[in-house]
């Protein structure tokens, strides 16, 4: 496995409504210093329709058990399991899936880190066929964004620009 997953800035960009593109922003810059982390639901014919935040627990993890759990929410974001399973639970009633997982990474660039891989390609990762996404903030400031996707479970991830798509 590689360390981790750059973007590709030669590929196509994805294409993501702007309006959605605003709540990750947004939900990015409320998070600072900590990273952010939730879910975009969709469909088959509208892959990107929803944002739904989850809590980002990393840093309570990493208070109670520091070495099963080294980062803090800085560094790491570990999504709250009650908040994935109830959303989770309201979309699938409504027909929608989780077609994206993000997450923020504070003061570095955008890329999959070893350990954003490790989760995503873990057994016990909920979303295997969600596309990742990550936003880079800093503390007042978006500087970029891609999108990461594979062909299959055991294909690497690819990561691609994004360019917002106005209605
Ligand atoms: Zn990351």
């Amino acid at each position: 496995m590689r360390g981790r997953a750059d973007v590709d800035e030669t590929l196509q960009p994805a294409e993501i409504p702007g309006r959605l593109l605003n709540e990750l922003y947004t939900h990015a810059l409320d998070s600072w210093p900590e990273e952010c982390c939730g879910l975009i639901l969709g469909d088959r014919d509208d892959r990107y329709q929803r944002l739904v935040r989850c809590r980002n627990e990393m840093t309570q993890r990493h208070q109670k058990d520091p070495i099963a759990y080294p980062r803090n929410g800085r560094e790491a974001y570990y999504m709250n399991e009650h908040d994935y399973l109830r959303e989770v639970e309201k979309a699938e009633a409504e027909g929608l899936s989780v077609t994206a997982v993000y997450h923020s990474h504070v003061g570095s660039a955008v890329y999959l880190s070893q350990m954003d891989l490790q989760y995503a390609q873990s057994e016990l990762f909920p979303f295997p066929e969600a596309k990742q996404i990550v936003v880079s903030v800093s503390e007042r400031k978006v500087h970029g964004l891609g999108l990461f996707e594979r062909a299959g479970r055991d294909a690497p991830f690819v990561g691609r620009p994004v360019k917002p798509l106005t209605p």
